[in-house]
């Protein structure tokens, strides 16, 4: 059985600040460690429940946050940053699922740990054909369209409720309960590892009830930028791309990677 485990940060067992995730910022390097223990508990519990390849992608931020010399020797792990066009470096139609661990709520949700879409600094949100869209379906469907199901789905409370509402028959597990962006009721990351190895266990029982996720196209994007600035450097090249207002641009493409490509 191979797996394939995307990692971000913000919804790792105590992590609630911006101060925990930004390099160089005073708590970032204890971050680290929570981020390392908690990808090997996955690691851990995926080789108890099967998994004979293990590809780890660090996919926060610079793609560089894990202590490698606490890396649990049982899988692979990609780090460092990589293009959208290749996200999941090693990732072909042979992998049975993946997991998306450490997620967080799209741009705009509402009590949710540091809610955004890929960076708060430049997108109020993503609508793609129309339906807004977090990480957690861009992902999913960059999984899907090689054939390979999500199965698992951690982060806070807000994390959970959107991958149950995108992805059909996930399991999730809930690592805290927000309280506003900043802020959450959380579980002690000890408890946390502990309680994932059950999680992954029931999401490799439960697997068959997981499709591939794809969204189909062709594909009309629509950016809210967060400024006026980067709307205006972003749209209305006049190649299948308008200008709907100060903040927003619309891309149309026939090829999902691309249209995110151009507005992103
Ligand atoms: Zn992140």
């Amino acid at each position: 059985m191979k797996i394939y485990v995307s990692v971000d940060m913000e919804g790792i067992a105590g992590i609630a600040l911006p101060e925990q995730l930004k390099r160089g910022d005073y708590f970032y390097q204890e971050s680290r460690q929570l981020l390392t223990r908690e990808t090997n508990a996955v690691v851990e519990a995926l080789l108890e429940a099967g998994a004979t390849e293990i590809i780890v992608k660090d996919a926060h931020a610079s793609g560089f946050n894990f202590v490698p010399d606490l890396l649990h020797p049982g899988a692979t792990y990609c780090m460092g940053a990589t293009r959208l066009s290749e996200r999941f470096p090693g990732l072909d139609s042979t992998f049975d699922g993946a997991f998306l661990i450490g997620y967080h709520g799209m741009a705009g949700t509402e009590r949710a740990v540091r809610d955004h879409t890929f960076s708060s600094a430049s997108y109020q949100y993503l609508k793609l054909n129309g339906k807004l869209v977090g990480e957690i379906a861009i992902d999913a469907h960059l999984f899907g369209r090689h054939g390979v199901p999500v199965l698992l789905v951690t982060g806070d409370d807000a994390t959970c409720r959107e991958a149950e509402a995108t992805l059909d028959g996930v399991a999730v597990y809930e690592t805290k309960r927000a309280v506003g962006r900043h802020a959450a009721l959380m579980k002690a990351p000890q408890q946390v590892r502990q309680e994932l190895r059950e999680a992954v266990q029931k999401a490799i029982l439960q697997q068959d009830r997981c499709k591939p996720y794809v969204i189909e196209g062709p594909y009309e994007l629509v950016v809210r930028y967060a400024s006026t600035d980067i709307a205006e450097r972003k749209g209305g090249d006049g190649d299948r791309s308008v200008k709907l207002n100060g903040y927003e641009v619309l891309f149309q493409d026939d090829d999902l990677i691309r249209v995110l490509g151009r507005g992103m």
